[in-house]
């Protein structure tokens, strides 16, 4: 099972210290063998957290990249190449937080390729809106994003799927069980070798519930992973 966190815009060098829980409890944790934890900080953070967490097992990843491979007068921006220089392992692309800021699927498409020619693993958000929802337009919004997102690539061991529906992240609502379960189905029977992972207010409440949607490989997880209590006690309820 995976278990990503993704901290978003937060968090400093002191945010660090509350890693050592994380760190300890995974030392001890006896499903760790078929547990993958993932942190994703802000890239200020990438470098430190990558020395702090080395030999711990976790690994690190990023929250975005940009789509050019090469070095280049982009001011602000930073390629999948230096996110690897300084030891990210996976890359977070197509976050809805950044679709919704102007990130299209012909973008993502060329951002996944130049992230994966650096080395790097990907984890491709997609998800629907809620008037795509009302509209019951959701399996023809993944497919789009699927099909552009993931066009001329063939290699696609190194790619995770994240399907966060828009209307589920930070809402404190999640999708149905047995829609979760037709969705995840749905999108595993197009695109057979992915690993899907959920993702979208997942907390150590509602994880009973989600857990128990056999064929979810992972969760990605937003709010409660800043909390390393929360994020502890969501991997222990996810097992048992
Ligand atoms: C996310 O932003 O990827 C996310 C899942 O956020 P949250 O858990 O806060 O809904």
């Amino acid at each position: 099972m995976y278990f990503i966190a993704n901290w978003k815009m937060f968090g400093g060098l002191n945010s660090l210290n509350s890693l050592n829980k994380v760190v300890n409890f995974f030392k001890g944790f006896k499903e760790k063998k078929t547990t993958k934890i993932i942190y994703c900080p802000p890239s200020t953070l990438i470098l430190p957290m990558s020395k702090k967490l080395k030999s711990s097992g976790i690994d690190v990843g990023a929250q975005n990249c940009h789509q050019n491979e090469n070095y280049g007068a982009f001011t602000g921006s930073i390629n999948s190449k230096m996110l690897k220089n300084v030891g990210a392992k996976y890359v977070i692309i197509g976050h809805s937080e950044n679709r919704s800021s102007g990130e299209t699927n012909e973008i993502i498409n060329i951002k996944i390729r130049s992230a994966l020619k650096s080395g790097l693993k990907v984890i491709f958000c997609i998800g629907e809106t809620l008037k795509e929802k009302r509209k019951k337009n959701t399996k023809q919004i993944l497919n789009i994003q699927i099909k552009k997102g993931l066009d001329k690539i063939k290699n696609k061991k190194n790619i995770i799927i994240a399907y966060e529906p828009v209307w589920a992240i930070g809402s404190g609502i999640i999708p149905k069980s047995n829609e979760l379960f037709k969705i995840i189905e749905f999108i595993k029977k197009k695109n057979k070798v992915f690993k899907i992972l959920y993702g979208g207010s997942v907390n150590s409440k509602n994880i009973r519930d989600l857990k128990s949607i056999s064929i979810i490989d992972g969760f990605l997880i937003g709010g409660s992973s800043q909390d390393s209590k929360k994020f502890i006690d969501i991997i222990k309820k996810t097992y048992n």
